[in-house]
This record gives structure tokens, sequence and C-alpha cells, in this order.
């Protein structure tokens, strides 16, 4: 195996620059509530403002305006339905660059809509994952598009580490940070970002315990398979590749912990920002407010909460609201 090309902070500041005039800057903001429960100044980073519901725009807005005039010209190409499928074909729509999302016929009306609309062609191939990859990759060996993973590329890193660095500049002071943590591309480009300003800073992931694909990972020492299970935290579903290159080395050396959330505190979590906060959030955004409403966590000094994206289904939000015992794996 070839050695990983570095990852530097400099790498994220650059990233900065590069989409400045793309992203928006999100807003910090002083939680009440929370700082009266958990006794130190408590924040939330608003990032489920970003365009599109989530950071995800963020890295990849990186990744395409790293590409050179041929990779542009001949465009890119994923096969998530997803938030990262709906921030790179916006990322590629505002570059004037093609984009393909490969998905099967199993992925609901809405889904497939919601990625047209942001400008992509959507292609549908098969009946599973699966079947949509095997086309993504032919487009990339055919076609010569570029394929724009959704978290285990440097690009994407350092574009979702530019939130790292936001954050740092709203809230200087601060001591822990909790962040979402799925296949560990948020985490890994906000700690790096996070330990570059203040080494001393910790960096708490959170991930839901159905199917905590890092956690396991993190235990075994080495990348493994955990079964996908059904969570209100979906968009933190899926694994971190068995051969993954960037983030599980990342996230060991750089996260100082990893807590799991059960559905019911992903549940409260959703209802104490929309109660409370006046914030509409998907489950995997809750999940660092619901690591602190469970007292997962304790910050020793003033802290900042992430929710890192607002995707989530009107209907399905309704009914967590009215205090249902919602078990999306019984649906
Ligand atoms: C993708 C995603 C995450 C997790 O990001 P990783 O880089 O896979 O760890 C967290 N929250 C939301 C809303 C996401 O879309």
């Amino acid at each position: 195996m070839t050695a990983n090309p570095a990852i530097t902070p400099a790498m994220i500041e650059r990233a900065r620059e590069r989409i400045r005039e793309h992203v928006r800057v999100t807003p910090m903001v002083a939680s009440a509530s929370l700082t009266e429960r958990m006794g130190v100044p408590v924040s939330l980073k608003l990032e489920h403002q970003q365009d599109t519901g989530s950071f995800k725009l963020r890295g990849a807005t990186n990744a395409i305006l790293k590409l050179d005039e041929g990779g542009r010209a001949r465009g890119v190409v994923g096969a998530s339905t997803g938030n990262h499928g709906r921030g790179l074909a916006r990322a590629a729509a505002r570059a004037g660059v093609r984009c393909v999302i490969c998905m099967s016929s199993l992925v609901p009306a809405n889904k497939v809509e919601g990625i047209r609309g942001e400008g992509a062609e959507v292609r549908i191939v098969g009946k599973s994952q699966d079947d949509a990859q095997v086309e993504v990759d032919r487009l990339v060996t055919e076609e010569g598009m570029t394929m724009i993973p959704p978290f285990d590329h440097a690009d994407v890193i350092t574009g979702q580490g530019t939130l790292g660095l936001e954050i740092h500049d709203q809230a200087p002071e601060i001591d822990t940070v909790l962040v979402q943590l799925s296949g560990g591309g948020l985490i890994s480009g906000v700690a790096l970002a996070l330990k570059s300003r203040n080494p001393d800073i910790r960096v708490i992931g959170v991930s839901m315990e159905r199917g905590a694909a890092m956690h396991a990972s993190l235990a075994a020492g080495k990348p493994v398979l955990v079964e996908e299970l059904p969570t209100l935290a979906d968009s933190l579903g899926g694994g971190i590749g068995l051969d993954n290159r960037h983030t599980f080395d990342m996230v060991r050396s750089l996260v100082d912990e990893v807590v799991l959330v059960s559905e019911a505190e992903i549940a409260a979590g959703i209802r104490h920002a929309y109660f409370e906060e006046r914030q509409v959030i998907e489950g995997s955004g809750a999940v660092s407010v619901a690591a602190l409403l469970a007292g997962k966590v304790k910050p020793g000094g003033p802290a900042v909460a992430l929710l890192s994206g607002g995707n989530i289904d009107t209907a399905l939000h309704f009914r967590v609201l009215s205090g249902e015992d919602v078990d999306v794996a019984e649906e």
C-alpha cells in the first residue's frame, strides 16, 4: 500500500478560501435550555441551515472545484440519494459541471425528485445499491467521470473541515465539541481544524446504537462490517469501507471519545431542538443534543453541539414531536 497523502490543516484553510463564495456561513447560537441543564455555556452550530440542508455541500463543493479542466468537462458521479447526493448535485450545478446520480428502482419518488430538483441527471439501474454502484463504476471507466465519495476522500474531508474553522472563529473559548459520526469525513475534518487551532479542545463523536460502524471498527482495531439497521438517524447509516484510506486513522488519532445514543434519546433530541430551540433537525442532526440530554457527555467548559442536517420527512417529524414512540425498525 502506498502512503496516504497527508491531510493537513493548511489544506482546510485553502478549502475555506476555495468554497467561500459557494457555501453559507451558518449561525452559532447560545442555547439557554442546554446551558441551564449542563451548568456550562452550550451553543448550537446551526449547520442544518446550510444550503441543501446539510454540511455535505462543503465537501462536495471543494472536491468539484479542485477538478482540473478535463475533469470538470467530463463531470462527476455518485450513488448517494441522501444528503451527499443533494450536496453533490447542488455543488455541480453551481459550478456548471455535469452530475449523474445512480440509484436503484427501489428509491422512493420523493428522493428521486429531490436529487433531480438540484439539477442532477438521475439514472435508475437495477434493484439494489450494488446495481447502482456498477453503473457508477462504468461511468468512471468508460466515460471518464469522477466519482466523489461521501466521506473517505481528502477533498471531501478538508471541505467538511471548514466547518471546524468556522466553529472556532465563532466560539474561540470552547472546551468540548460534539460532532455526528458515521463514515467520519465530517469529524475528521472538523477535529483536525479545531485541534490545529487549539489541541486541548475535546472532540466527541456521536453515533446511534443501531449500526455504529466506526465505533465497532475502533473497538476491533480495524475497519469491520456491521449490520445496517433502520434508525431515526438514517444519514448515519452505512459502513466505513473495509478498504478505508483516511477516516479510520484520522478518527482514531483525533477523536477523544465516541458515544452512542438510543432511538428514544434521538427522538428526545429532535423534540428538544424543536420545542426549546425552534429548530427542525433530522435524527442524525439530533444525536449531539441527544448525547447531552442523556448525560452521556459532561463538558467541563463551554461546549458546542453541532446540528449537522435538517432533512427530515415532515410526517415523521410530526410523529416524533407529538410524542409517539416511533420505532422505524417496525415500519
Ligand atoms: C453524512 C452525515 C453525517 C455523517 O457524516 P460522516 O462524514 O459520514 O461521518 C452526519 N449528519 C448528517 C446530517 C449527514 O448527512
